[in-house]
């Protein structure tokens, strides 16, 4: 069993010529609402990757919950998990993308705020119970160091995808296994703190392997087109992406961490469990969309195998 414990957005974009100045109005050419935050997505691609997830999260008393609840149902993901705050508004986050394709982001955390390390008391049970426990660094730091404390204490595997890379204590940090981020997020907790994105991916493998054992466990860096590399106790080592037209890499990232945490979940060991996130990532880009562009199981397992 997999515990999700994340946060719930509703993305609400706006497609627009150029952005607005401040006290301008202007109108949009397009509009789409659809359900984000890290926690949502990685529980639903998890999900299709045929885990048994107990998805932990809170959600205002508004429209926007519907949005997220419906989504929920959509993709068949049990949200006995989830529950309303009531006053709160839903995490949203308000996105313009120009014609540029540059984009401005507000996010509201709302009801994620509301996860609080009382949360992590209240799931103790289910935490204990879990093969693998998920979070990420969307949540209340307070929330993210309760919740290492918990899955440390208990025995149960901790993965920790800290995006945003928040400043989480090193006790943390320290017992993910693996700590997954990707090269942004690696350089602002210390992995690879002098390379560039496009460093040789050896340098990135040695970087990661660099800190197993005291910033983390084991260690997951992502290296968008060119895969990821990984590192553990055992050795450290790269995997290849396969090769695909991207079209949208919104929600890369999330589709292989929860892939990741799916097959860690069912007891594979953390080579065959990258190879298979790899491969549910570079799926992910393939579509536009995020949760809408993630793979079932079978063809995820398809690709990995290949
Ligand atoms: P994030 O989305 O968090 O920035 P990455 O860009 O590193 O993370 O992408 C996560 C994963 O998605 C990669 O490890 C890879 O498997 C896959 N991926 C991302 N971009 C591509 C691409 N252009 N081609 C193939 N796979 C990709």
């Amino acid at each position: 069993r997999l515990v999700v414990l994340g946060s719930v957005n509703v993305d609400a974009t706006s497609y627009v010529d150029a952005f607005p100045e401040p006290g301008e109005t202007i109108h949009s050419h397009d509009y789409r609402m659809s359900l984000g935050g890290k926690g949502a997505n990685q529980a639903i691609a998890a999900h299709l990757c045929g885990a048994d997830v107990a998805f932990v999260a809170r959600l205002g008393d508004d429209a926007a919950a519907e949005v997220a609840r419906a989504a929920f149902a959509r993709f068949g993901l049990p949200a006995e998990g989830v529950a309303t705050v009531p006053g709160s508004p839903t995490g949203v986050a308000q996105i313009t993308v120009a014609a540029t394709g540059e984009n401005t982001i507000v996010v509201t955390a709302g009801a994620n705020a509301a996860v609080g390390p009382d949360v992590v008391a209240a799931e103790a049970e289910r935490i204990a119970a879990a093969d693998v426990v998920l979070t990420q660094g969307e949540l209340p730091v307070a929330t993210i160091e309760a919740l290492a404390r918990a899955c440390d204490d208990a025995a149960t595997r901790f993965v920790l995808n800290l995006a945003p890379p928040v400043g989480v204590t090193a006790d943390a940090t320290s017992v993910a296994d693996p700590l997954v981020v990707n090269v942004h997020e690696a350089r602002a907790v210390g992995i690879g703190r002098t390379l560039a994105d496009d460093a040789d991916v050896d340098a990135w493998r040695d970087a990661a392997a660099s800190v197993v054992g005291d910033l983390a466990r084991s260690v997951v860096v992502t290296l968008g087109a060119r895969g990821a590399v990984a590192a553990d106790a055992d050795g450290a080592w790269a995997v290849a992406a396969p090769e695909v037209d991207a079209v949208d890499t919104t929600g890369a990232g999330d589709a292989a961490t929860g892939a990741l945490a799916a097959m860690l979940a069912e007891g594979r060991a953390l080579p065959d469990a990258v190879r298979v996130a790899v491969a549910a990532g570079a799926i992910a880009v393939g579509s536009r969309g995020t949760v809408d562009s993630y793979a079932g199981r079978a063809d995820v397992l398809a690709l990995a195998d290949r």
